[in-house]
């Protein structure tokens, strides 16, 4: 058998590959519009930078990195998610010592050894964004709102807000304290046992039936909130409320991140079964800290650019195949013809018109299949009576009409065409 990609991820094809472009170009758009610059980091990085930004009792860190020595021994990691690579740029690049908020954006691959399934793949895309230094409601509800807009701008509906908080350092050790004194009273199995004592915030998102059955009752973030998150979460809430933005609170929502503190938010889609989250993210107060650097509040999101395409294919949003066009299809027929077209599209291209030309050395009938495969709106014929006149034809693929035109014009005369 010939080589298949790696178990977990695949190949995006044409003309589906265009598509998802055009999604990681929508989902940024709205961040651009709102002052966040572009950062792109590295694909790898020290592996204790996810170890510690990423949290080590995380599924993450303790199952899923892509973890590797390189040639001089040092241990990489590839990224499982954005932001500790953004925090870290940042701090290596002194940028929090000017403007605050920092705004950033990205956009790439991430890498985790999941369990793959339709929806969760070991490759896979995030467009992500964070906003760090300033600790203002107003930058958690910029950030929602960016990305609700960003959905919305795909056409997509079906897509809900889930909204929460997690507390601060002054209210959730009292909190984690109470859940982990309620959840040591239940039937667990061990592992989950040992969850309680190292992250049991992540207990709650446990999603087996025999679990969730007995987490009714469970203590609530929301009601051992101290007096300035809940402040806080009441003016994030009211600005969401404020600019039209439906959320549900979602007082179980937790995050399969250790660095979150107070908003914490989860986009889900209702067609994509149990792989539902389309993008999630919130404030890590701690994070940069935990990095080593000074105090520096932070608040961001990944949206999955591949679950988004799903959340589109099951809205009926790509029903209409648009497949990567030319404007000009050249079918040249000899040998001379073929290297006079491949001239005739070069200039056609430099002036501003996309073309391509049969290749390998195709006759007629098979050249005009190209042609009518590539969407084209004009083709141009070339044949030896055609060089002997110095004129190509030019066939208008829509209505099939056909005018000789000067092969000196033809490029003139084509620009003016597809305008
Ligand atoms: P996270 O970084 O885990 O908060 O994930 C943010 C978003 O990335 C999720 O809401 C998903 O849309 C997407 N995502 C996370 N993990 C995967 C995966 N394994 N495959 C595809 N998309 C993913």
């Amino acid at each position: 058998m010939s080589f298949q990609a790696p178990k977990g991820t695949f190949d995006w094809l044409p003309p589906r590959s265009e598509r998802i472009l055009a999604v990681r170009e929508a989902l940024a758009a709205p961040l651009r519009g709102a002052g966040y610059g572009y950062i792109e980091t590295p694909v790898f990085e020290d592996t204790q930078l996810f170890a510690r930004g990423v949290g080590e009792s995380t599924d993450i860190v303790s199952k899923e990195m892509y973890t590797f020595p390189d040639k001089a021994g040092r241990s990489l990691t590839l990224r499982p998610e954005g932001t500790a690579s953004v925090v870290r740029a940042v701090l290596q690049h002194n940028l929090h010592a000017g403007q605050l908020p920092v705004k950033m954006w990205y956009s790439g691959s991430q890498f985790r050894y999941e369990r793959a399934q339709k929806g969760r793949y070991r490759h896979f895309w995030q467009v992500g964004a964070e906003a760090l230094g300033s600790e203002d409601p107003a930058l958690d509800a910029e950030l929602i709102l960016l990305g609700a807009r960003g959905f919305a701008s795909l056409g997509l509906e079906n897509v809900t807000l889930l909204l929460n908080s997690l507390g601060d350092k002054a209210c959730r050790p009292a909190y984690r304290a109470a859940l982990q004194e309620f959840l040591r009273g239940l039937d667990l199995d061990a592992d989950t046992r040992a969850r309680v004592e190292i992250n049991p915030l992540r207990v709650l998102d446990d999603k087996r039936p025999e679990v969730q059955a007995q987490l009714t009752g469970a203590p609530l973030v929301v009601d051992h909130l101290c007096a300035a998150c809940e402040a806080y979460h009441e003016e994030v809430r009211s600005l969401l409320a404020a600019s039209g933005v439906a959320f549900d609170d979602d007082p179980r929502l937790v995050r399969g991140l250790d660095y979150y503190t107070r908003t914490t938010f989860e986009f889900v889609h209702g067609g994509l079964g149990s792989q539902s989250a389309v993008g999630g993210g919130g404030r890590y107060d701690g994070l940069s800290e935990m990095l080593d650097g000074p105090p520096l509040p932070g608040v961001g999101w990944a949206l999955g650019v591949d679950r988004t395409f799903l959340a589109m294919e099951a809205e009926g949003l790509l029903d209409d195949h648009a497949r990567s066009r030319v404007q000009v299809y050249g079918v040249p027929l000899g040998e001379e013809a073929r290297r006079r077209m491949f001239l005739i599209v070069n200039e056609l291209r430099a002036a501003g018109v996309s073309a391509d030309m049969a290749f390998g050395g195709k006759g007629l009938k098979g050249a005009m299949k190209g042609a009518d495969r590539s969407g084209a709106g004009f083709a141009l014929i070339l044949g030896e009576r055609d060089l002997a006149a110095e004129a190509v034809q030019v066939k208008n693929l829509t209505d099939a009409e056909q005018t000789e035109v000067p092969l000196a014009k033809v490029v003139d005369v084509l620009k003016g065409k597809v305008q």
